[in-house]
């Protein structure tokens, strides 16, 4: 059995940990690997190493830091394959999506390649007579990023390629059910010529979280995961005096108007609904068609869609979707289902009974449709993190906005239409953080940033792009004077032009 170790000091290292968790092999149900939970001596020692490595990393020119950065971009295009199996086996997601998750991520380290411009200041000269002032941003020092299961190698590049290049060192706590691709990552980022103790990963769970949230040393960190976990590290983060950006869950909408192209609306609820199983914080969870006629020729595409899904593990290549991520998340989805069914919601396609020959152990669910969704009900209210996609019918547009914008998580929505005065009024007055007009999966590119609106976001940051060389750098301001001589006595009052 394979034992996944810890990466400290520039070194993968055995944890003495006796608290263990399993890693499972989704597709199959079989247990792949033992994770021991570090001790909160394991990460004292990762946090001392980065905190010795910061200085030395924070003085090194950013043109120096950008080529450790673009050395790191081509490793990881060369070995985008081998990463990708990591990211299926433990995760179960099909290889191209994982291909898929493994590109965005580069592009993160690509953009974290041009810090030397995005680190360039302002300056002012003559703010006064013979006194010029400049600003630029400097690194927090030591920084950490907890993360997610669903894209365990994308979501920590969200994170560590911006911050290390701003020239802070990292300490990365993974997700515990798929801890290998970030592993193979630091190889990677190590070969390209990262000093030491600039990144470092301890595994762990909530006793890891809360040691790296209370740590003196750790002045900032991110945190991508589900909403109740992200209100509890913002809060815990920032009573500790640190900055902290916490990501939560989502629950996304897409309104189709009636003038929508609806075979083009039903692909994109197809990929966006059911892609990666639904393990997605900006999957399409509920389809708004607006009218009754729209709704019902959207049910008629979607049937035939949804029960044609094609379902397998990762190395079936015309597999569309996976399982789900462990037996305890499967429980989860198909008690949904039930609740669905036992609060009235329209079960048009049931995905409870699925089984897929010689992988009967596997965490396999069905695609699942519901029709006449409401919004009282728990399956439209809670993110359930499945292949489950409600329809709920909108009388107007109008009813459309206010649902959504009466919704606590506010991550990702997308409208279909041909209308373009309609698409604007949408992006206008919805309370979402990003929107897409027939975009059915609106996540950013890496040179903007990615955050969502109300319960899906805690912090003033959205992560990664500019806000992210925001979060994990901050302002200094310099005014400068080189008189000649010192000509007058001290001054008592404010000073002004
Ligand atoms: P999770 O909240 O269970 O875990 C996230 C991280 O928090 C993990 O590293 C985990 O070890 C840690 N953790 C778990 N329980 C904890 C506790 N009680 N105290 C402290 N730390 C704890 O999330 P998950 O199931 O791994 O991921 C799925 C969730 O993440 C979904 O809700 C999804 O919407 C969300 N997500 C959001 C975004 C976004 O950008 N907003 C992106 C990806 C995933």
């Amino acid at each position: 059995m394979q034992i996944i170790e810890n990466a400290i000091g520039g070194k993968r290292v055995a944890s003495s940990s006796t608290r263990k968790s399993a890693v499972y092999n989704p597709a199959t149900g079989e247990q792949i690997a033992q994770l021991p939970l570090s001790t909160n001596a394991e990460i004292d020692e990762a946090v001392a190493s980065a905190k010795a490595a910061q200085p030395a990393w924070g003085a090194t020119p950013p043109l120096k830091r950008a080529r450790v950065m673009f050395r790191f971009k081509e490793l990881l295009d060369r070995h985008a394959a081998d990463l990708a199996r990591e990211i299926s086996r433990e995760h179960g997601k099909t290889h191209d999506d994982a291909l898929g998750e493994v590109q965005r991520g580069i592009e993160c380290v690509e953009y974290a390649c041009g810090i030397p411009e995005l680190l360039k200041g302002t300056f002012t000269r003559n703010v006064g007579p013979a006194i010029d002032a400049y600003a630029d941003r400097q690194p927090l020092g030591v920084v950490a990023g907890i993360t997610p299961f669903n894209f365990p190698a994308m979501v920590p590049m969200w994170m560590y390629p911006s911050a290390i290049a701003c020239g802070n060192t990292f300490i990365l706590k993974p997700s515990e059910r798929d801890p290998s691709a970030p592993m193979l990552a630091w190889n990677l980022f190590m070969e390209a010529g990262l000093p030491e103790g600039v990144l470092n990963i301890v595994h762990g769970d909530k006793e890891a979280v809360d040691h790296i949230l209370d740590h003196p040393d750790i002045k900032a960190v991110s945190f991508v995961g589900s909403t109740p976990i992200a209100e509890y590290v913002y809060q815990r983060g920032t009573k500790a005096g640190k900055r902290v950006q916490a990501l939560g869950g989502a629950k996304n909408h897409m309104v189709i108007l009636p003038d929508a192209d609806l075979d083009q609306a039903a692909d994109a609820l197809m990929g966006a609904g059911y892609g990666s199983a639904g393990e997605r914080c900006m999957a399409i969870s509920v389809a708004v068609p607006v009218g009754e006629k729209t709704a019902d020729a959207l049910i008629e595409r979607l049937k035939p869609r949804v029960e044609s899904l094609k379902i397998g593990p990762a190395t079936d290549k015309d597999a569309e979707m996976g399982p789900l991520v462990t037996a305890m998340h499967r429980d989860k989805v198909l008690g949904y289902i039930d609740k669905g069914v036992e609060e009235g919601a329209e079960l048009v396609i049931d995905g409870r009974g699925f089984k897929l020959q010689g992988y009967e152990d596997g965490y396999y669910v069905g695609g699942t449709l519901f029709d006449r969704v409401t919004p009282d009900m728990t399956i439209y209210k809670e993110e359930i993190f499945g292949p489950v996609l409600s329809v709920v019918r909108a009388p107007d547009y109008g009813d459309a906005v206010r649902m959504i914008n009466e919704h606590e998580y506010g991550n990702g929505v997308a409208i279909f239409t041909r209308d373009g005065d309609a698409a604007r009024d949408f992006a206008d007055r919805i309370e979402v953080g990003m929107v897409g007009v027939n975009v059915p999966i609106p996540v950013p590119v890496a040179y903007h940033s990615f955050g969502g609106w109300k319960r899906s976001l805690f912090g003033d940051h959205s992560i990664y792009g500019p806000e992210g060389v925001h979060f994990y750098t901050r302002l200094k301001t310099v005014t400068t004077r080189w008189p000649a001589g010192i000509k007058s006595g001290a001054q008592f009052t404010f000073p002004t032009l």
